[in-house]
């Protein structure tokens, strides 16, 4: 069976000094038992490196938050797949949706960011869900279903992809899914993942993101096909993502 994996998504946080707080992470992990999941912290790009270096002792590992779909070239501010992994990144948060939403990203896009991300050898963490209108309007499962079938590219048959579905309106609201409305999206996610890459498709790990804190932990990620989760706020805090972490 898969490794939990649990990420966490430092957004447009950090600066130097929040190194000493990767640095209590590392601690909390290297004295305590040990973590029963894969621990990825994905700071923000000037860190990176700072990250991948200081991370590497204790197991976490460092992740990018976006990447462009070019290898290089003429795109001011952006940074490409191959760079993310030259700082030491192993993997990269595409269709975020603050990138959808900010930067009108479609899931074609993601889907090329996806593949440049495999090109590099990074593994993509591809992220989906609907906003509050959508389920209102019950359509948060097809609107996830389009964003999968259109964000996953091909080539997961061969290469390491994970899902996280992260319901829009559950994002930094401190309100969450029930727990059946978790289980009920995750079994229809691994329904569709089951139907375009077979087994392959049972050992991807589809992941929970939005409001994602210590008091709900245990409970969210006990839940059928949640295989980890994608942590924003409460991941700035050693303590607290030490503790989600432990929650697993
Ligand atoms: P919060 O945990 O702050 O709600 O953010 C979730 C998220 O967007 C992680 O990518």
């Amino acid at each position: 069976t898969m490794s939990p994996l649990i990420a966490g998504n430092w957004k447009m946080n950090g600066l130097t000094h929040s190194l000493d707080e990767l640095s209590e992470l590392a601690r909390l992990l290297t004295t305590g038992e040990a973590p029963r999941a894969l621990v990825v912290v994905c700071p923000p790009a000037t860190l990176l490196a700072a990250v991948a270096a200081q991370g590497a002792s204790s197991g976490i590992i460092a992740g990018g938050q976006d990447c462009h779909a070019n290898a290089s070239g003429a795109h001011t501010g952006d940074i490409s797949a191959g760079m993310l992994a030259d700082a030491g990144a192993q993997y990269v948060i595409v269709g975020h949706s603050e990138r959808r939403n900010d930067h009108a990203e479609t899931s074609d896009t993601v889907r090329a960011k996806a593949e440049a991300a495999i090109g590099s050898g990074l593994k993509p963490i591809i992220c989906v869900g609907e906003t509050e209108s959508q389920r209102d309007a019950g359509e948060a499962e097809s609107v996830v279903a389009g964003q999968l079938a259109a964000s996953i590219p091909d080539a997961a048959e061969q290469h390491e992809v994970i899902v996280a579905y992260e319901p829009v309106w559950a994002i930094g609201t401190g309100r969450t899914p029930t727990l059946d409305e978790i289980s009920q999206m995750h079994n229809a996610i691994r329904a569709r993942l089951a139907d375009r890459f077979g087994e392959r498709g049972e050992t991807i790990r589809i992941l929970y993101g939005g409001s994602l804190k210590p008091q709900n932990a245990r409970e969210i990620l006990g839940v059928d096909n949640v295989n980890g989760g994608l942590v924003g706020g409460a991941s700035l805090l050693a303590k607290d993502f030490y503790t989600i972490i432990s929650a697993v």
